[in-house]
């Protein structure tokens, strides 16, 4: 047998014009009209087809005629490597390639039936001696010195070469090694000369089990009565049947041809286990398609047709095989997982509940402390809005919940002269923070102030943010500077200073440094000299702090909050005053925010999303966004804008520590902006937590991650990437396909 294969090889390259081929030569001749060309290909690469083969081309250029017969760019190929697997530098003896940890490719054979035109191993086969026997079983000593190989692909050329008594001999030899479990042939046999699967072969094979075998078609064409019976004598021999195909340009580069091609596989017992990209073999480029081709076939054969029809789609190269697959993921947070499925629906997947996930996203943060001011009841003394800013127990409450149900321990810090102790006996690795601070100009900043010398990260702006943004005339100065408008304004720190000539009547009068439109009232709204002095000695006895005044803006009032770093603008809220009395002014004051609107009010000041015309939509964000950039915040904010005359935006305001409530009937600007992009309460406080900590480097990427903890788990020690890798060229399908 084996001399009989090299006298044929070698028949096949020169005329062919001998016995039987002489027919297939005429026939060739009949097809193409021309055989120079063909002639001067196969001097370089050989030329060999089985007249069964040869009888299913329907016409020149065909899928059958493209793969079996010599074209010239196999010759203009100037830009492929002869073995761009890489094979030669993983063959510790002849005719064994050694890639993988436990398994190995044996070459039992240098011919085939049929010289396939883009041949993986185009370099080698027929070109060569049939491989000596002793070699072979060099070869199989190989296997048996090494106990990590489990797995052999007996290849070639095509093991079925050989004859029969042959290819007892070599599977005898492998199935004495006990480390071996399987055995697997790969043959392309069944498709190029099916005669050659007869029943005394498979009566061989089915002796040596667990055997499998992995055949190699490429075009529905090729599936006929006769390859059919020969794949059911294999299959009725229990030999389990895979098959890889080769993606070629011309051939079957569409999604109906290899679906088509996938069904009568799988009607004929033959499970698809491979699709191959091209290899980058030198001889073979006019076959390559995109590698998109090949991910658009997967993406339409996917739900379209039985999993069972569904290969591998891989890129081989040196490395080995890397599966290349549709984008199904579109994005994996630790709550949820989004995917796509055939029809591109978009789907979710919801996370672990408690503890368990959140190891794997976050392994430094485990213990969360929520520091914030609590609501309390006044005093017979104290001012009517002493506590505004402080958060009711609800609000905690449901912070401490999202933060649970995202999975960390959560510790209550009331944030008041005892914080600094229970911070110290906390063991926290993090702040949720909303304290208001209880004293001083600054006391937004005071426990970002704390937590940074305690060097604990927390989630919203840092001290010198919290400290400008309570400070309403520090803030108008910065953006002034940056030229992002706000009404003009003067401060007062007595009662005997003159009005600026440049203010206009109405004006405002305001606490300098509160929020929660503490000390804005009804009456804050002036428009002679006589009431804006009773305002400013007001404010300057009942808050202790410098009045600001500022000029009244008549236009329409908006409240943009903003999420994220940089920041997402949630859909903008229109604060409504249509529903007050016409005693009460109409912009957000005390009276409005907290008398007017209460839970048991049947009108809802809060129209959100605003109604606006695009340009001004636009305007409203530019102007957000550039003030939360400019003053430095981060994570969340929430920024009061009220229009001109003219119906330019002005900032009036920026909430660093915007409130939280999570009833929406309670009106909570923040929340409700939320609520109308489709954020639920829990995904509010999971996306500022995640913001903070990935700011601090603490959100691992969880793709990452999984990859490392599977690297890790192997049981191997896990290396680090090079620091330098070679890029080696990426190579497409692997020959072993005979
Ligand atoms: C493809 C291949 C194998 C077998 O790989 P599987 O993915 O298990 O089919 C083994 N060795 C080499 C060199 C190969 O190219
Ligand atoms: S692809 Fe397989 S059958 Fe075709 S020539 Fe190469 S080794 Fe032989």
């Amino acid at each position: 047998m084996m001399e009989k294969g090299e006298e044929e090889a070698e028949k096949d390259k020169g005329n062919g014009n001998q016995n039987g081929s002489s027919s297939i030569s005429d026939r060739l001749a009949e097809l193409s009209g021309n055989m120079e060309e063909i002639n001067r290909v196969k001097r370089k690469y050989p030329m060999k087809i089985t007249r069964y083969y040869l009888d299913l081309i329907k016409g020149k250029d065909d899928p059958i005629w493209k793969q079996a017969v010599p074209a010239v760019e196999e010759v203009e190929d100037d830009f492929n490597q002869e073995d761009p697997l890489q094979e030669e530098e993983h063959t510790p003896v002849p005719y064994l390639v050694h890639k993988y940890p436990d398994r190995v490719l044996l070459l039992v054979s240098s011919m085939c039936a049929m010289y396939c035109r883009f041949c993986t191993r185009k370099r080698k086969v027929g070109r060569i001696q049939q491989i000596p026997l002793e070699d072979i079983y060099k070869a199989i000593d190989y296997i048996k010195e090494h106990k990590e190989v489990r797995d052999v692909v007996v290849s070639g050329g095509d093991p079925l070469m050989r004859a029969d008594n042959e290819i007892e001999e070599i599977l005898r030899r492998l199935r004495e090694i006990p480390h071996l479990d399987i055995i697997r042939i790969g043959t392309r046999m069944p498709c190029v000369q099916p005669a050659r699967i007869t029943p005394h072969l498979v009566n061989v094979l089915k002796k040596y089990h667990p055997l499998f075998m992995n055949i190699h078609f490429n075009h529905p064409n090729e599936i006929t009565p006769e390859s059919s019976a020969a794949l059911k004598l294999l299959a009725d021999g229990g030999i389990p049947l895979g098959s890889q195909t080769v993606l070629l340009r011309g051939v079957n580069d569409s999604p109906q041809v290899m679906m088509e091609l996938m069904q009568k596989l799988i009607k004929n017992r033959v499970k698809p286990y491979y699709i191959y990209q091209c290899d980058l073999v030198k001889g073979v480029d006019h076959f390559r398609t995109s590698v998109e081709t090949g991910i658009e076939i997967m993406r339409s054969i996917q739900g379209f047709t039985s999993g069972l029809c569904l290969p591998h789609f891989v890129i081989d190269g040196p490395g080995g095989k890397v599966p290349i697959s549709p984008q199904y993921i579109k994005d994996i947070t630790p709550d949820q997982i989004i995917i796509t499925n055939f029809m591109n629906n978009l789907y979710s997947y919801p996370g672990i509940k408690k503890g368990d996930d959140r190891q794997l996203f976050n392994k430094h943060i485990h213990r969360i402390g929520i520091a914030f001011n609590l609501k309390k009841t006044l005093d017979k003394n104290d001012r009517f809005d002493k506590y505004a800013e402080f958060d009711d127990l609800d609000t905690i409450n449901a912070i401490r919940v999202a933060l649970e149900k995202a999975g960390y321990e959560v510790v209550l810090l009331e944030a008041d002269k005892d914080f600094i102790y229970s911070l110290k006996d906390s063991s926290i690795d993090f702040v949720f923070n909303i304290a208001e601070g209880i004293h001083g100009e600054s006391r937004e900043s005071h426990v970002p102030a704390i937590l940074e010398m305690f060097n604990i990260p927390y989630s919203g702006s840092g001290v010198l943010t919290q400290a400008i943004t309570l400070n309403k005339s520090r803030k108008k100065e910065i953006l002034d500077y940056y030229h992002i408008k706000t009404p003009r304004w003067q401060v007062f720190k007595n009662t005997n200073q003159k009005l600026d000539a440049n203010l206009h009547f109405p004006l405002m009068v305001k606490p300098d440094a509160e929020g929660s439109s503490v000390g804005i009232t009804n009456d804050s709204l002036v428009h002679d000299i006589a009431s804006l002095k009773k305002q400013v000695s007001k404010i300057l006895k009942d808050y202790d702090q410098p009045a600001l005044v500022e000029e009244f803006l008549t236009g329409r009032e908006f409240t943009v909050s903003l999420l994220g770093n940089p920041p997402k603008v949630l859909p903008i809220v229109e604060v409504n005053f249509d529903h007050l009395p016409a005693n009460i002014h109409k912009f957000d004051s005390w009276e409005a925010k907290w008398i007017f609107d209460n839970p048991n009010s049947p009108v809802d000041p809060i129209i959100c999303p605003a109604d606006l015309k695009p340009k001004l939509k636009a305007q409203i964000e530019k102007v957000a966004k550039l003030t939360f950039e400019k003053l430095g915040c981060v994570d969340i904010a929430r920024i009061d804008i009220r229009l001109d005359n003219d119906g330019n935006p002005h900032v009036l305001d920026v909430n660093a520590l915007p409130g939280l409530m999570p009833d929406p009937k309670m009106n909570s600007r923040f929340p409700r902006s939320c609520y109308a992009a489709g954020m639920t309460y829990d995904q509010i406080i999971q996306t500022i937590l995640n913001s903070a900590l990935k700011r601090y480097n603490l959100l691992l990427d969880p793709i990452k991650e999984r990859t490392k903890q599977r690297t890790e788990g192997n049981g191997k020690p896990h290396q680090d990437v090079p620091v330098h890798v070679e890029v080696a060229p990426l190579k497409a399908a692997p020959p072993q396909v005979p």
